[in-house]
C-alpha cells in the first residue's frame, strides 16, 4: 500500500533512471494484465505505449503520472497513470530478475539493460493510459498535495469534511496521499485519538495535526530513500511507531499499542499517548 512517502521516492528513481528513454515495447499479461489496465484513449495500450518517449515523471496523490510524447510529433502527448492501491508495486530490474510477485505489466526501454514491471497480487491498483489525467475517475476531485497545502487551507478544508478524524486524512478529497498506514503514524505524532471527531478538535488541535502530518510525512520521504535506495519494489516501513505494531510498546511511553479493525482496515493507536475519542468497538 505505497503512500506519498513511498511514491515520492519511487518517482525520483524512475525520474532518475527512465526520463529520456524510449519505450520499444509493453508487454501485457494476458492473465491479469486486462484487469489492471484501462485504456482511456481507445486506441490500444501497448500499440499507444510502443516508440514514445518518456519527458518526466510525476506524483500525484498516490497516482504516478509517466509523461510520454510520440515519435516525431506524429500525435498527442500521453499520460500513463499508474495507483497501485492496497497491493500493487513496482519494480525496475533486469528482464530476467526474480519476480517481486505476480507481473501484469512489462515496459521495455531502447538502450536500458532493465524494464519496469507492475506487480500485483491483488491485481487491485489500476495503470490509465489517457491525454487528460482529469478523465480518470476521482482524479480531478482530488485536494492539495499533503505537503503543499498552507495550514490556513488546511484548517479550511477540514470543516467541509464529518465524521472522525482518521477517515477525513485518508481521503484524497481533503489532502492527497495519505492512507492507513501514514493516518495512524500522523494520529500518534500529532497525540490524536484516530477516532476523535473533527467537530471536536480544537484550533489548537488542529494547528498540531498539520504539523505533525507534515513532519511525519518528510522525515519518512528521508528513511524510504535511504531505506529503499534503487530497489524501488521494497515497502521500508519498520520505523513506523505504530501502525502494525500492535502489542509492542509505544515509542514516546512504553504502553503496549493497541488495534482496532473496523472496514477491514486495522488502526493501531496508544491508549496512553492519544486518550479519549467516541470509541467504537472497545
Ligand atoms: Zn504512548
Amino acid at each position: 500500500m505505497p503512500e506519498l512517502p513511498e511514491l515520492e521516492v519511487v518517482k525520483e528513481v524512475l525520474a532518475r533512471r527512465l526520463v529520456g528513454c524510449r519505450v520499444t515495447r509493453v508487454d501485457v499479461a494476458p492473465k491479469g494484465g486486462p484487469i489492471v489496465v484501462r485504456d482511456l484513449t481507445g486506441r490500444g495500450f501497448a500499440a499507444q505505449l510502443s516508440d514514445q518517449r518518456l519527458e518526466a515523471i510525476e506524483r500525484r496523490g498516490k497516482f504516478l503520472l509517466f509523461r510520454l510524447s510520440p515519435p516525431a510529433r506524429s500525435g498527442s502527448l500521453l499520460v500513463l497513470a499508474i495507483n497501485p492501491k492496497l497491493s500493487g508495486r513496482l519494480q525496475l530490474c533486469l528482464a530476467d530478475a526474480p519476480k517481486a510477485g505476480p507481473v501484469q505489466v512489462t515496459l521495455h526501454f531502447e538502450a536500458l539493460r532493465e524494464v519496469l514491471r507492475y506487480v500485483d497480487s491483488k491485481r487491485m491498483g489500476q495503470i490509465y493510459l489517457t491525454q487528460d489525467p482529469a478523465q480518470i475517475p476521482t482524479f480531478a476531485e482530488m485536494g492539495p498535495e499533503a505537503l503543499q497545502v498552507p495550514m490556513e487551507e488546511f484548517r479550511s478544508r477540514l470543516t467541509k469534511f464529518r465524521g472522525e478524524v482518521k477517515g477525513i486524512l485518508t481521503r484524497a478529497a481533503f489532502v492527497a496521499g495519505i492512507g492507513n498506514a501514514y493516518a495512524d503514524e500522523i494520529l500518534w505524532q500529532a497525540q490524536l485519538h484516530p477516532y476523535r471527531k473533527r467537530t471536536s478538535l480544537s484550533p489548537g488541535e488542529i494547528e498540531v495535526l498539520y504539523l505533525a502530518m507534515r513532519q511525519v510525512l518528510e522525515s519518512a520521504i528521508e528513511q524510504v530513500r535511504r531505506e529503499m535506495g534503487e530497489d524501488i519494489h521494497l515497502k521500508p516501513r519498520d520505523f513506523f511507531a505504530v501502525h502494525m505494531r500492535e502489542g509492542k510498546p509505544c515509542p514516546r511511553c512504553g504502553s503496549a499499542i493497541s488495534a482496532i479493525t473496523a472496514n477491514q482496515q486495522i488502526t493501531n493507536f496508544c491508549r496512553t499517548c492519544q486518550p479519549g475519542g467516541l470509541i467504537r468497538g472497545m
